[in-house]
């Protein structure tokens, strides 16, 4: 059996693992792959525990995505635009390699499974942690018009934005017309307290697409607010989290999983949501 495992905390309600469990049904893969809660402190040594007792591939995710691409020997171009690793595994030479695979994970979700077009579109980036940092240089992959960071901490937007110079991005505080954005992606936490970001009201363009890369309940209150506004779609994260894993097991494994049954069956991962 080859051994996987997603270290985090908290990783209680995570359904990564049926997710992988899924992967290898489908694949005919042997492999078990637990979540393991990891102490604050004890990140760096159960990680270096887990690979030196055999284990193939771990996944990364709150608070450790920063300190996976500190302690990863050799990342990839991808985890090196986010400075953030959810990927990591060792190389033949024994190295630990590490990527990431959020931001693809979101774009093939967006575009792919729901034909959602970047080219020419005016996009708001809302967050500035982590996974907003993932999927800030893959959404300018996609050639959108204009690009605008916003957060609850208006400093750290500026920052973000301020590491693509010679991209077409602002950061900061909202002040813009009505309709200002024909894409909005919430990569803020602040559906897990039960709230929205407060937004202006009219921000929205006539049959926008909003985006939630939360999912489940804690996507609720931001894509009811989308929905109040008319927004064309109305999506949360649970097709990007499928997509994440799938290409994490693509790269552990160098077989792509097929995604689109598993998001359609999101009532037996995520019950009642
Ligand atoms: P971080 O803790 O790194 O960042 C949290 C962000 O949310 C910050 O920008 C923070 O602002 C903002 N925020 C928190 N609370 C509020 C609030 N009440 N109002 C407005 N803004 C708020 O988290 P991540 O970036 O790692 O994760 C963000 C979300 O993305 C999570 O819900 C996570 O589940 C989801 N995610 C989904 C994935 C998927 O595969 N679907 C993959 C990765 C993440 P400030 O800077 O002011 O603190």
């Amino acid at each position: 059996m080859d051994r996987y495992a997603l270290f985090g905390n908290p990783v209680a309600g995570s359904p990564s693992p049926a997710i992988h469990a899924a992967f290898a049904r489908q694949t005919g893969a042997a492999l078990t792959y637990q979540k393991q809660a990891v102490p604050t402190e004890g990140f760096g040594a159960m990680l270096t525990a887990f690979f030196d007792a055999g284990g193939k591939g771990l996944n990364v995710t709150l608070p450790f995505k920063r300190e996976a691409f500190d302690l990863a020997e050799r990342s990839t171009p991808r985890a090196r635009r986010a400075r953030a690793v959810n990927t990591l595994w060792r190389d033949a030479a024994g190295a630990l390699v590490g990527d990431n695979t959020d931001g693809a994970g979101f774009i093939r979700d967006l575009t792919a499974n729901h034909s959602v077009t970047l080219a020419g579109r005016r996009v708001l980036l809302l967050g500035a942690g982590g996974a907003a940092r993932g999927v800030l240089a893959p959404l300018l992959d996609g050639r959108p018009a204009c690009l605008h960071v916003a957060n609850r901490t208006g400093a750290r937007a500026r920052a973000l934005a301020g590491e693509y110079p010679h991209a077409n991005v602002g950061g900061g505080d909202l002040d813009t017309p009505p309709g200002a954005f024909d894409l909005i992606v919430n990569a803020t936490s602040a559906g897990h307290g039960g709230a929205a970001p407060r937004l202006p009201a009219d921000i929205l363009a006539p049959a926008g697409v909003c985006y939630d890369l939360s999912y489940g309940a804690a996507a609720a209150p931001f894509l009811a607010w989308a929905r109040d506004r008319g927004a064309a779609l109305a999506l949360d994260g649970w097709g990007m989290l499928v997509e994440q894993a799938a290409e994490s097991f693509y790269l552990w494994r160098g077989v792509r999983p097929e995604t689109a049954s598993l998001i359609a069956a999101r009532q037996r991962f995520l019950p009642g949501c």
